[in-house]
């Protein structure tokens, strides 16, 4: 490894130093100008899901490597991601089942919600975690080092973090993205709203909240701060939500959205908003594209007391100075890999959001092990395959997909090659509420063996009941496969094998 050969040339260093990484003088004599640069086998930049997990894969396989982190480890997922936000469903899941308390034979009186309380029990369970990340650093021997990083202009790839440098042969960006958040010159006061991190830090329940955004993170904020007593409308460009899923889901889920309570403004964008004494005034324009002729219509929401913006991601490349490094973006900023992971420039790759594929914690975390075994582990073969990734949205009730929606299906492989299976109903568990919701269920299947390449879902418990199911069609399950296998009964999962 190059660690070693590096050591050979090295006056001989302590253990716990080799492990943690080489400082290396260079030219001290002729350049007094020269810094000190730590070497390392991989170097990290990013203690986020993909970072994390592909450092600590590396250094089990004997690779001297460090992670550097300018804000909190854990990176989104843990911070202002997956996390807190399962949290905050989950009491918004008590909330919805408070009202069938009643039905199912429970007198629990008054009940009152301290968002308070939730806050405070949310931000020591993140804390914690931020400890344990620390730590299974410490304990995996990986460095960490906390700071800003940025390329230098060093003709072999070097990072800079607070006036020191550090270089490796292998380099992983993995520093994943953030909320896209709107200038005042594109929507007049359009900065007093916030976005999914703002949300994270709200000390009290908004009375009044007004979510723009069609997709899942805007999907998930609407569901769980309506559920909790929030009035709460959505603003969306076009006729509903989740426009990228499978259509049955996004029609589904616009509908459960309203039958919830959230109130939806379709073909709509928020044109400005201003500051009052009694809230945010949030002006809305509205006008239907199908509709030849349909005028602008404009309208207010007033007093609202929390505006936020849902309305996409941004890669953090900005402030990387990777351009000079000849590592090629796209046009949004986000690094352009290949299925190996590499970049354009040899020596240095990148996992995650900052790729712009698949914006999930498990991807980057598998993209970034993947990685760690075929740098360190000789593993030439060793990348992700992005097909079939299962995926959940944590909206009430809850939907869970994997594979092809039957659009794409028979746009790749014809009307003819699919056939649809599909099914509708109500949940057992609302025989007895007066609460309801539905629980809807798609399988997307291809050719004459009717291979499984998608299943759609929205309903209760479909969150918990999607795993398995993947494994099955990342193994290449049928249709027969599915019908072979005996029901369990009675759970509404029951219905994919038994669909007709
Ligand atoms: C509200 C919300 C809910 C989500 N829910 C889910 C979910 O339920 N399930 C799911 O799978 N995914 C979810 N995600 C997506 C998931 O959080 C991301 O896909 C995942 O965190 C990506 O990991 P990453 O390692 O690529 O980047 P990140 O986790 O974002 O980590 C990147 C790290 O790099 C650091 N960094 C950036 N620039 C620098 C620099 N120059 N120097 C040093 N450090 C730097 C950042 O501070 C950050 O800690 C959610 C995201 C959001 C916003």
């Amino acid at each position: 490894m190059l660690f070693i050969r590096i050591c050979r040339l090295l006056p001989p260093v302590p253990v716990s130093l080799a492990r943690h990484g080489v400082i290396i003088r260079r030219s001290m004599a002729s350049d007094p100008t020269a810094t000190e640069t730590t070497r390392f086998d991989l170097l990290v930049i990013g203690g986020g899901s993909g970072g994390l997990a592909g450092a600590r894969r590396a250094s089990e396989l004997g690779a001297s490597t460090a992670v550097i982190e300018s804000h909190k480890l854990g990176g989104t997922c843990v911070n202002v991601g997956c996390v807190p936000k399962k949290v905050m469903w989950n009491a918004a899941v008590h909330a919805e089942y408070l009202h069938d308390h009643s039905d199912y034979g429970f007198d629990v009186g008054n009940v009152r919600f301290s968002w308070e309380a939730l806050k405070a029990k949310r931000d020591a369970y993140i804390s914690h975690l931020n400890r344990i990340y620390r730590n299974n650093l410490d304990k995996a021997k990986v460095q960490t080092i906390l700071g800003q990083a940025r390329f230098t202009n060093d003709s072999e790839p070097t990072v800079e973090v607070n006036g020191k440098k550090y270089t490796a042969p292998h380099i992983l960006i993995a520093t994943g993205g953030q909320p896209t958040v709107l200038s005042d010159a594109e929507v007049p006061g359009g900065s007093l709203g916030i976005t999914s991190d703002g949300f994270f830090e709200l000390e009290t329940l908004p009375k009044r909240t007004v979510i723009v955004g069609a997709g899942y993170i805007a999907v998930e904020m609407a569901g769980i701060l309506s559920t909790l007593g929030s009035k709460t409308s959505i603003v969306v460009r076009q006729t509903g939500v989740l426009r990228n899923f499978d259509s049955f889901i996004s029609t589904n889920c616009t509908k459960e959205l309203q039958n919830s309570g959230v109130d939806m403004w379709k073909n709509s964008q928020v044109k400005s908003v201003c500051k009052t004494d009694k809230g945010l005034e949030v002006t809305i324009v509205t006008q239907d594209p199908e509709k030849k002729n349909d005028e602008e219509k404009i309208g207010t929401i007033q007093e609202v007391d929390c505006l936020l913006w849902a309305i996409g991601r941004q890669p953090n490349t900005s402030g990387l100075n990777i351009g000079q490094m000849g590592v090629d973006t796209d046009e949004r900023g986000h690094i352009i890999v290949d299925e190996f992971q590499n970049t354009s420039r040899p020596g240095i790759y990148a996992v995650g959001d900052v790729c712009g594929k698949a914006l999930l914690t498990p991807v980057a975390i598998a993209a970034g092990r993947k990685l760690a075994h075929r740098l360190f582990e000789g593993k030439k073969d060793s990348k992700l395959d992005y097909s079939s990734i299962p995926t959940v949205v944590f909206s009430h009730p809850p939907i869970a997909t994997v594979g092809l929606t039957e659009e794409e299906a028979i746009k790749s492989r014809g009307k003819e090659n699919v056939k649809i299976y599909k099914t509708s109903f109500t949940p057992m568990y609302h025989a007895i509420t007066s609460r309801k919701s539905q629980c809807i269920m798609k399988l997307v299947c291809e050719g004459k063996e009717e291979k499984v390449v998608g299943l759609h879902m929205q309903g209760l418990g479909c969150d918990e009941m999607l795993q398995g199911f993947a494994v099955a069609i990342k193994m290449g399950a049928t249709k027969a496969d599915f019908d072979k296998t005996v029901a369990i009964h009675p759970t509404s999962s029951e219905e994919f094998v038994t669909m007709r």
